[in-house]
This record gives structure tokens, sequence and C-alpha cells, in this order.
């Protein structure tokens, strides 16, 4: 039940201390009042989240369907559900690249988290209704590490454009926008035109700016989600290569950054949420 995940307090005693009632609130100290009031409000508001999740998830299940009656109906063919689509075949030619020139910054262990990472992107890649035409650049020295090949011994045929080259050698820099948690530019749309890169790092976050350093050194654009737009989380707004990429998936497939955040971000990491108080950041260029 979600209430019972909620701090460790139970749907009564979310009820019953909210309207400080009881023998346990009676006796408080005005201090230890406040903090109850402060673990009351963390609690509500991840029950509020977790309720706006489900009805998105139950909405979201809710169009499928009508879709698919309605197709029925006219005679249309039916997709399947959970289709495979290969990236040659997506209406997508949006192109995302997991930069993989960070074998250095990392333990063996963080490698092999990272393989771990960019199977979870290929597999919402291949279950996306439209795939990203997905990029993973300089490979070189990855794919000759035992570890990567042995946490992810299908790599080789995955459905995703290995290149040895550093995506400067691919793509024209002006249509290079490096997505890194530590830039002040923040991201509202997904241009088709623009090739968006995601650092291949697991470092949690001990090389604090890397890879913005790594943009600016490039003279390419940068942006970070608009994470402080819709939620205030409980720690870093930094998340890992595979919840990016997946938000990158959800916001393709129903335009909308709170669904898309909300789809993703695990439930611990949230605080608030921060829809509709928030001032707007239409205006806001990017770098
Ligand atoms: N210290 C690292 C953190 C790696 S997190 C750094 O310097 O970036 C793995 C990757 O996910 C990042 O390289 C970045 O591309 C992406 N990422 C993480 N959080 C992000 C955010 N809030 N906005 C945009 N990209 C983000």
């Amino acid at each position: 039940m979600v209430l019972e995940k909620c701090n460790g307090l139970s749907e009564g005693e979310v009820t019953r201390f909210s309207q400080f009632q009881g023998p346990e609130v009676e006796g408080l100290s005005k201090n230890a009042k406040k903090k109850l009031n402060k673990k009351l409000r963390r609690a509500q508001t991840k029950i509020s989240y977790l309720e706006i999740r489900r009805e998105l998830r139950k909405k979201k299940r809710k169009i499928t369907t009508l879709k698919r009656r309605e197709a029925l109906q006219k005679g249309e063919p039916v997709k399947k559900k959970n289709v495979i689509k290969r990236m040659a075949d997506s209406m997508s030619t949006q192109r995302i690249v997991i930069d993989l020139n960070y074998e250095n910054f990392m333990s063996e262990k963080e490698r092999m988290s990272l393989a771990k990472q960019l199977e979870f992107c290929y597999s919402s890649n291949r279950y996306s209704a439209q795939p990203f035409q997905l990029y993973f650049t300089s490979t070189v020295d990855i794919i000759v590490s035992e570890r990567f090949v042995q946490t992810i011994p299908y790599w080789r045929s995955w459905d995703v454009f290995w290149k040895n080259e550093n995506f400067m050698h691919l793509f024209k820099s002006e249509d290079l926008v490096y997505l890194t948690g530590d830039s002040p530019n923040i991201l509202i749309d997904l241009d088709p035109k623009s090739v968006y890169i995601i650092g291949g790092l697991v470092d949690h976050n001990r090389h604090k700016g890397l890879t913005l350093r790594r943009a600016e050194s490039c003279g390419i654009r940068h942006a970070c989600l608009p994470i402080a737009e819709h939620l205030k989380l409980s720690s870093s707004k930094v998340l890992t290569v595979d919840q990016v990429f997946k938000i990158l998936v959800e916001f393709q497939n129903c335009n909308d950054w709170l669904g898309a955040l909300l789809a993703v971000v695990p439930s611990r990491k949230l605080l608030r949420l921060n829809s509709g108080d928030h001032p707007t950041v239409e205006t806001e260029k990017l770098a």
C-alpha cells in the first residue's frame, strides 16, 4: 500500500498526526512538533507523487487501449504490445550519443555498472514506440575491456551505432548539445536537428563538472534537464546515464517533462512537485 511506504508513517498516523491528535503528539515539545510537521509534509508529498505517477500510468494505458480499440473498429492493423522496433524502422530521426570516453575516470566496479546502465538504455530504446538513433562513441577502450564484455556479452548484436570515433568527428559541432547536470542552461525541447550527448560515466559525482568542462573545451552547447522547474529533489539533480536516457525516451513519447520525470526519477529522490509555481524557462537560451 502506498501510504505504508511514506517515511515509515502508516495511513492512520499521517491522518492523526496531521490533525495533531493522539497521545504521541500531545506530549511533544515545540521542536519535536516542528520535526514531525516536516516529516509529515515529506510523507504527503511522496503520497501525492506516487498518486500522480499512478494516475499518469493509468492515463497512458487508457490512451493505448482506446487507440487499439479505435484501430480495430476501423479495421486498421493493430500494433502488438511491446513491439520491438529497429532504429532503421523508427520514425524518429533524433540522434542521441552516449560518449564512452571516460574509461580512466571509473573504477572496475563503476565500469561494470556503466555496462549495466548501457544495457538499460538499449532496452528502453528497443521498447520505445519510436527508437532514437542511438550512437555509442569513443568505444575503443571500453569494448576491449574484459569486464564490459562479460557484463553485456551480446553487445555485438545490439542495434546501436558503435563508433570508435569521438562525437566531434562524427557530427557538425553546431548540432551538438552536451547534456550535463552542471549546465546553467535548461533544455526546453528536443530539436530533431540537434544531437544530444550523455556522458557515459558512473562516478557517483566524484568528478564534479567533468562533462561540462568537456563540452566547454569542445566549444559545443550544453544543457541540463528541466528538473528544478518541475521537481524538488532530496539530493543532487545529477542522474544516472540510463535515467537521463529514459527521461528523453519518455519525453519523446509524451512531450511533457513532468510526466517524463515522474516516470523515471525514483520516488525516494523526490521532496516536492514544483510545477505551476516556478518561473517559466521558455525564454532561456542554450549556451
Ligand atoms: N560527474 C559527472 C556525472 C555523471 S552522471 C558529470 O560530470 O557529468 C552521467 C551523465 O548523465 C552525465 O554525464 C550527463 O550527461 C547526464 N546527466 C546526469 N544528470 C543530468 C541532468 N540533470 N541534466 C542533464 N544531463 C544529466
